[in-house]
């Protein structure tokens, strides 16, 4: 039986977990949940699945579901605070992390997870695009299983030969016979939209992500496609891919969730439902294969299936990220930064659709003009250029306020 933590529990990677725990029941026991205010929805999965913590990353929260808990009469433990948060990732009773915090917020406790050397189920991307080589040698060195959960970066692992899939971020993929890595994206809501249109974009029309459901913040990110950027920056750290090896290709369809194309020709690709119980459940059960909870793909129905190059004028963040990725460590980490400002800026009606663009633009070559990567040389480092590159948007955010 795997003993599990889930961080990010109240959100929508946490719901795809629990519908794969709730059609495996036998075999998974969940010790640990850790969310970050959802004091409603904490509970409720407390009174379920009876962990024995719970973690809440923000006091207030933490006591309110403690009071409530003890009424209800539950034993959870109920904890608080980022330090909580790497003991219930790092403690001897639990054997895997579902990593799945949205943003940077994840990055601590997803390395306690790498540093006690469990199974770490990776969502959290922003916590890999933040600490890059840091991160994959930190699961090199502690003997960490790494497994994504990115429905991309999953695909991907489930094309690639099984000596690739259990040392990832090491592997020459030129040695096995790999040409390319083919990242798909389905180009979000606004993929025909008129680029002009862009401007008047609500936060409302940019989270109806066409084929996903997803939470707030990657919603956005679909929409503008830094999601795609952040998702090439992760799989260049865990496929360890040259510039050359990697593409991204749009697929409005979201049917192939990507793609290894091999030297003699051969393409491998992923498909499913686009849902995330799939990616989930073979983390938690690799290598076994276990029910999900998602209905066959009928390719009856499936109709057509399309490809285009990205457009980077209608995805400048796009660009942003790919260019980042090849500036180094303190652009990337200072890129996440600027978006995680920007994208709350936006959802708050602070900030046009378009201008995050502009935010992460301003952020990500100012970090590259005055600082360099061996600057983000240890946990410490990284987390103080995270802190000014989220001060220096901040004040270009109130700049361009609306
Ligand atoms: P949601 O917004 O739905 O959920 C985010 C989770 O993180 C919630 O449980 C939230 O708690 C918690 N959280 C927020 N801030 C903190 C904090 N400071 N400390 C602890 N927990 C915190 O996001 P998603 O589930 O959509 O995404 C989670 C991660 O997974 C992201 O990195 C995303 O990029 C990645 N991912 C998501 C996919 C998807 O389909 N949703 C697909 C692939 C990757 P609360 O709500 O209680 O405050």
């Amino acid at each position: 039986m795997r003993k599990l933590t889930i961080l990010g529990a109240t959100g929508s990677i946490g719901a795809s977990t629990f519908k794969v725990l709730e059609q495996n029941p036998e075999k998974f026991s969940v010790v640990a949940l850790a969310a970050g205010q959802n004091v409603a929805k904490m509970r409720e999965l407390c009174q379920k699945w009876q962990p024995k913590f719970a973690v809440m990353a923000d006091d207030n929260a933490a006591k309110q579901l403690k009071l409530q808990l003890s009424e209800l009469k539950i034993a959870t433990q109920v904890l608080s605070g980022v330090d909580a948060m790497c003991e219930v990732s790092s403690m001897d009773e639990v054997d895997t992390v579902m990593a799945a915090i949205v943003g940077a917020a994840g990055l601590l406790p997803t390395m306690a997870a790498v540093k006690a050397g469990k199974r770490v189920l990776l969502a959290n991307k922003e916590a890999l695009v933040m600490s890059g080589q840091l991160f994959i040698d930190a699961v090199n060195k502690h003997g960490a299983e790494l497994l994504p959960v990115d429905s991309e970066h999953n695909a991907i692992f489930q094309c690639l030969p099984s000596d690739i899939q259990t040392n990832l971020g090491h592997y020459q993929l030129d040695n096995h016979g790999i040409s390319h890595i083919l990242l798909t994206g389905s180009g979000g809501p606004f993929r025909y939209s008129d680029i002009s249109s862009l401007d008047d974009v609500t936060p409302e029309q940019a989270i109806a992500h066409p084929n996903w459901s997803m939470g707030p913040k990657i919603s956005v990110d679909s929409a503008t496609m830094m999601n795609k950027g952040l998702e090439y920056i992760e799989a260049k750290w865990l496929f360890n891919t040259q510039r050359e090896q990697l593409k991204v290709v749009i697929h409005p369809q979201s049917v192939i969730h990507s793609m290894v194309q091999y030297k003699d020709g051969s393409v491998l690709a992923q498909m499913g439902e686009p849902d995330m119980a799939t990616p989930i459940a073979l983390t938690l059960s690799y290598p076994e294969r276990i029910t999900a909870g998602v209905p066959a793909l009928d390719f009856t129905k499936v109709g057509e299936l399309t490809f285009l190059e990205p457009d980077f004028n209608r995805y400048p963040c796009l660009k942003l990220a790919i260019e980042a990725c090849y500036s180094g460590q303190h652009a990337t980490t200072a890129l996440n930064a600027a978006n995680e400002i920007a994208v709350d800026a936006f959802l708050n009606k602070q900030l046009r659709f378009t201008d995050i663009a502009k935010v992460n633009e301003q952020v990500a070559s100012n970090i590259i003009g005055s600082y360099s990567s061996s600057q983000c040389s240890d946990l410490e480092s990284i987390l103080e250029l995270d802190r000014i590159a989220r001060e220096l948007a901040v004040t270009i955010v109130s700049g361009l306020k609306r």
